[in-house]
């Protein structure tokens, strides 16, 4: 059987790993392919940021599971203390493959730095080394250095013909607190990334559309999409964050389409309070829901998340960003009600007045519809009601 065996540090794995080692699997007729994420790389420093060896190696098995195949992701170097020499992991493979031939795979950079391995010469005269290119332009660097380790130790060399992806993991590390490096990553390994926070991540915001347009019931999405622009020039004006009222107007109805029992469900599920009234009443629960959602699965922020919660009901004691989601919800383009310009215009000229207007205007409709409002919202028109004398 002939095996491919593909090591590195994976912080995170990426798509120009999955895309060498998928041309490899293609291109050199392997019958199994091996990944085997490190525990410590003997020939650099493991990033400061870098998330436990467990989270490694559940998003090297998310990243390269897409080859399918007989590809499988091996902890053996995980469990093994100390640095990962090649040598060591390669001994282990052989106890297990006795007689199949072993395909060591690296990119350019790696192949480039055989000779300082830990015993290069073993490794070379027990395994065919398989060299994909990490940017293109590399291949005289590759063909000189094969046709050197050949004459010199005896080495035996094939290469990939790969349409190389140029990125480093580094690159991405750098890029994840900024919403960047999702482009370059497996979409289930990014979610993993953003779920646990990992390397300082923040959501990308086309993601977190993506994200909240899947949730939605298609007949929201222009809402929504009008909620962010809105909140955005609400932002401006009155000096809050831009990213977070984008982020929070993005996500603010992401489990606006479930029903009652579902929502009772994630209220469980992640430990939510509710009171009686809120129990009885998905669209007071979809704001407690959606802020629970938006931190725990879409990494957004807690001030974002907090405006996420209050956006329905308003409250006492609310933050500039919470008043501004309140308003983008209710004043976005795609509104159409009475007295909706007038609005539109405090929102811009008096934020407090704007917000006692509408939480008003929201409490005689459902006085209308004999529904009972909720003591949240007439608890902000009275903190509001003293603030504006
Ligand atoms: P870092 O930026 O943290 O140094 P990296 O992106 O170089 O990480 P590693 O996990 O160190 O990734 O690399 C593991 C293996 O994958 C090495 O053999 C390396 O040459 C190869 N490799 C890394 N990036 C690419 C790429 N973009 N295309 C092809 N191979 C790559």
């Amino acid at each position: 059987m002939k095996i491919g065996i593909f090591g590195g540090t994976f912080d995170p794995p990426h798509l120009g790993h999955v895309s060498a080692a998928a041309a490899a699997w293609a291109e050199l007729g392997l019958e199994r392919l091996i990944i085997i994420p490190n525990t410590v790389p003997p020939h650099k420093e493991l990033a400061e940021n870098s998330p436990p060896p467990e989270a490694r190696l559940d998003m090297t098995r998310a990243a390269f599971g897409k080859i399918g195949g007989a590809v499988e992701v091996s902890d053996i170097e995980l469990k093994r203390d100390g640095k990962s020499y090649t040598v060591d992991t390669l001994a282990e493979i052989r106890e297990l493959y006795p007689h199949d031939e072993i395909i060591l795979l690296m990119g350019t950079d790696m192949f480039l730095s055989l000779e300082s391995w830990r015993s290069f010469e073993e490794i070379m005269k027990t395994v065919t080394l398989g060299v994909f290119k990490r940017s293109d332009g590399q291949e005289d660097a590759i063909s000189e250095a094969r046709d050197r380790f050949s004459a010199k130790y005896g080495a035996k060399t094939v290469t990939v013909k790969n349409d190389p992806i140029d990125v480093s993991s580094s690159e991405i590390r750098a890029a994840l607190p900024d919403r960047g490096g999702a482009a370059w990553i497996d979409g289930e390994v990014y979610g993993y990334i953003i779920r646990h926070s990992l390397y300082g991540s923040k959501p990308d915001f086309d993601w977190l559309r993506v994200k909240a347009c899947e949730m939605l019931d298609p007949k929201r999405t222009r809402h929504v999409a009008g909620c962010e622009m809105e909140a955005v020039k609400l932002a401006r004006r009155w000096g809050e964050d831009e990213s977070a009222a984008r982020e929070a107007a993005i996500m603010h109805d992401c489990t606006k389409s479930l029903g009652l029992e579902e929502q009772l469900r994630l209220c469980e599920k992640y430990d939510i309070i509710t009171d009686s009234v809120e129990r009885g009443d998905a669209k007071l629960l979809h704001s407690k829901t959606g802020a629970c959602i938006a931190k725990c699965e879409f990494g957004v922020s807690d001030e974002a998340c907090a405006a996420i919660r209050w956006h329905t009901t308003g409250k006492a004691d609310m933050s500039t960003l919470e008043k501004i989601i309140y308003l983008a919800d209710y004043i976005e383009p795609s509104r159409a009600f009475d007295g909706l310009e007038e609005l539109r215009r405090l929102a811009y000229e008096d934020i407090d007045a704007a917000m006692l207007m509408g939480l008003q205007m929201s409490l005689e409709d459902m006085r209308d519809r004999g529904i009972v409002p909720h003591k949240n919202s007439k608890d902000a028109i009275k903190w509001l009601a003293k603030r504006e004398g």
